[in-house]
């Protein structure tokens, strides 16, 4: 079975195995069960059900909230040589009729539609006329007044068991209260079904939290990495959305704002802009981003820190929708509250003003952690992370120095008894610091022996100082919603000794313009890329389709990494199956022949999933080893070779030998490997035949990597 699916799975989507939890998911919606999953955004949720819509034989039914959406995953599917369609409020009369028809002769294969079609009588008798298969219901939380999306029209969606007690329903949604999961299952009527849950965890993105100081410099030098590539800055207000965009526009940026106080017009545009690639920038509030799907936004920036987790959560998820790494930044300051208590203070209901305020206090204590975000937001949210470093935020991934911090500290600890264990962190901050507000004015504490007593520390800085302090109960920190500190016995005790204290340093927050998160990332050919970016553009534009329905970048990255020649080598790409290989295959691989063919290239070879290195580059033009052979005679060393013609030295191993299969004769005995290391590989590759590689490595636990064996493997037979 599983066979079955992978080869629909590459013949229709172009990809090789499946992500977590989609097998399973598949397996269940085929075995005729109502399924519900959840699972967070780019999870991959739309291929559980429409994989399985093109093995079922009848038609399948989607509902979806938004009509923008639709059209986008029609498009993607009819790229793919799957026919799909939708019905909604866009199609003129004419439209909708030929659709009704083509769907009654079984010519439509997965049907889109709106929820609110569902309250006509005449619309249901229609679908019951139907042979379908399978019915999903996307974003299945819009059916929760709990939820914070909710669409009445999707009420109407009870009605689905009943008018289809015997078709299979799977619910979708990437938001996991329990409160709101317990509404979807009950009003789908979805008791029986086996529910899905993956982690909540989204390995591709770095999550950051930067001192909003010099806020608008920093985000310049951010935006200096992102260089037409998709970015989305979420700001406090439309009047800011406006003149941070006009600001960037001024620094030559491609920026452009939205908000709902625009025209619908001028939304829209802004928004089909953004999804063609026409502008990059989109400077929003938090309006924007439930119509846009789009797979490639590299990065989001919150230029004020949101009013809760579950929005934070939320927002950041709109990048790296497709997997690739992609970054989060925060732009945090504890005056910004402000803002948001602003509106906290005119809730009128005191119940809804009190979680409210709860909620802005999780969000706070997420910017001053000291701690793993990611463990912090997953926990938020009922998912433990097992990993000691996550490897995908900012306090993981800087390296700890600690700094001796006995002065500071004991400066933080006298102010806290200055102020008579009354006041909380951000007060405690200002005294220190020496900010005149007026709380601190009535409160005299402006005179107090502590005011204004540092100036080597900022107030971020200090304020992950006082959490290391907390943690390590120098100080405590009551619960509620204006927390205060107050001196423990231990943090008495240490003022009054000669005790010495190693803290961790403060991390200071400079943008590194250069650094972009990498995980796992193919070295791909940047020139390259850009080649078939603009391509790309160029067939989306005359198809009338975003971009990325062609290809999406993931698909381009591998082609500018593998260099593919020839229609089998195309195939291979992730995200080419059938269809786009008819379609774009040949002229992709006229514009990658040619780059390597100017820039002396060889092709990549790939490695399969056993791990063995595939050794067939097939029809790879000799000519394409020149460089590497001419360096070979030279007597120049692997790492060089490969630096020269910006490959990695596994590609030039590959390289020669191919270079010496083809009969070439070179003087290799330059290429050295350390005396004992050789021989060890040398009685491995004698125990164990040369033919294959997996074996010896094997046989040598691991030790020797196979780009090693490889060469050895070379100088063994020579
Ligand atoms: P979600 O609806 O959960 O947010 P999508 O279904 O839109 O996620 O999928 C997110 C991205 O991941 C899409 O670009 C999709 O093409 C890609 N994708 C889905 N499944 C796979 C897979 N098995 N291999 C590679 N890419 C995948
Ligand atoms: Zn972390």
């Amino acid at each position: 079975m599983t066979e079955q699916l992978l080869t629909t799975l590459k013949k229709y989507f172009g990809y090789d195995e499946f992500r977590p939890m989609q097998a399973d998911i598949i397996k269940s919606v085929l075995a005729g069960k109502d399924n519900f999953v959840l699972m967070p955004t780019g999870g991959g949720k739309s291929l559980c059900y429409q994989l399985p819509a093109l093995e079922f034989p009848g038609i399948t039914l989607v509902i979806s909230p938004l009509i923008a959406l639709m059209k986008d995953q029609v498009d993607a599917l009819q790229a793919n040589g799957i026919k799909a369609e939708f019905i909604n409020s866009s199609l003129t009369p004419a439209q909708i009729n030929a659709a009704y028809a083509r769907a009654k002769n079984n010519e439509i294969k997965i049907l889109y539609l709106a929820p609110e079609r569902f309250a006509q009588k005449e619309f249901q008798n229609f679908l019951k006329s139907l042979p379908v298969s399978l019915i999903a219901v996307d974003e299945a939380h819009c059916i929760s007044e709990w939820g914070h999306d909710f669409r009445p029209d999707y009420r109407n969606l009870n009605l689905l068991k009943k008018l289809f007690p015997f078709v299979p329903l799977i619910a979708l949604t990437a938001t996991a209260t329990a409160k709101v999961r317990a509404d979807i299952i009950n009003q789908l009527n979805l008791k029986k079904a086996p529910i899905f849950i993956s982690s909540f965890n989204r390995e591709n993105l770095n999550l950051s939290v930067i001192e909003k100081k010099q806020a608008f410099p920093k985000l310049v030098n951010l935006l200096q990495k992102y260089k037409n590539e998709s970015v989305i800055i979420y700001c406090f207000s439309r009047k800011e959305t406006e003149e941070i965009a006009e600001n960037l526009r001024l620094n030559k940026f491609n920026a452009r704002a939205y908000h709902a106080g625009l025209e619908t017009n001028e939304r829209k545009s802004t928004q089909d802009f953004f999804i063609k690639d026409k502008i990059n920038i989109i400077v929003a509030t938090i309006a924007f981003g439930m119509g846009i799907d789009k797979p490639d936004v590299r990065l989001v920036v919150h230029y004020t820190f949101p009013k809760t987790l579950e929005g934070y959560y939320q927002e950041i998820g709109r990048a790296g929708r497709d997997g690739l790494p992609s970054e989060c930044v925060t732009f945090y300051t504890y005056a910004d509250t402000r803002k948001h208590e602003f509106f906290i203070n005119q809730i009128e209901d005191n119940n809804l003003q009190k979680r409210a305020r709860e909620k802005l206090s999780e969000i706070l204590n997420f910017c001053d952690l000291s701690t793993c975000r990611k463990k912090y937001l997953l926990k938020y949210f009922g998912e433990t992370l097992e990993k000691e470093n996550c490897g995908g935020c900012d306090v993981c991934l800087t390296e700890k120095e600690v700094f001796d911090a006995t002065v500071v500290s004991k400066k933080i600890l006298s102010a806290v008894a200055r102020a008579e264990n009354r006041f909380g962190k951000n007060y405690i901050i200002d005294v220190l610091l020496g900010k005149k507000n007026q709380k601190i004015l009535i409160n005299k504490h402006d005179q107090l022996s502590v005011f204004k007593i540092i100036n080597d520390f900022s107030e971020n800085e200090l304020a992950q100082i006082i959490n290391q302090l907390i943690n390590l109960n120098y100080l405590h920190k009551s619960d509620g919603q204006y927390p205060i500190l107050t001196l423990t016995k231990k943090g008495a005790e240490f003022m009054g000794s000669e005790e010495t204290l190693s803290l961790n340093k403060p991390r200071a927050d400079v943008i590194d313009a250069k650094k972009r998160p990498q995980r796992g990332e193919l070295e791909f050919n940047p020139e390259l890329f850009a080649i078939l970016r603009s391509l790309r553009k160029e067939l989306a534009e005359k198809a009338n389709v975003p971009p990325f329905v062609i290809f999406g970048d993931a698909s381009l990255r591998e082609m500018a990494y593998y260099f593919p020649q020839d229609k089998n080598n195309f195939s291979k790409i992730s995200g080419v199956g059938a269809k786009k290989l008819e379609r774009f295959g040949a002229i992709f691989l006229r514009a990658i022949t040619e780059f390597t063919a100017k820039n002396n290239l060889a092709p990549v070879a790939r490695r399969e999933k056993s791990a063995e290195p595939v050794l067939t580059m097939s029809t790879q033009k000799p000519t394409f080893y020149l460089k590497t052979k001419e360096l070979l005679i030279k007597k120049t060393s692997i790492e060089r070779i490969a630096k020269r013609q910006d490959l990695a030295p596994s590609t030039i191993i590959n390289h020669i030998e191919k270079i010496i299969d083809a009969g070439e004769i070179i003087n290799l005995a330059y290429l050295k490997l350390p005396r004992n290391r050789y021989e060890t590989m040398k009685t491995a590759f004698a125990e164990c035949g040369d033919e294959k590689l997996k074996p010896v490595f094997e046989y040598l636990n691991g030790q020797y990597s196979y780009d090693e064996l490889k060469l050895a493997r070379i100088l063994i037979r020579l």
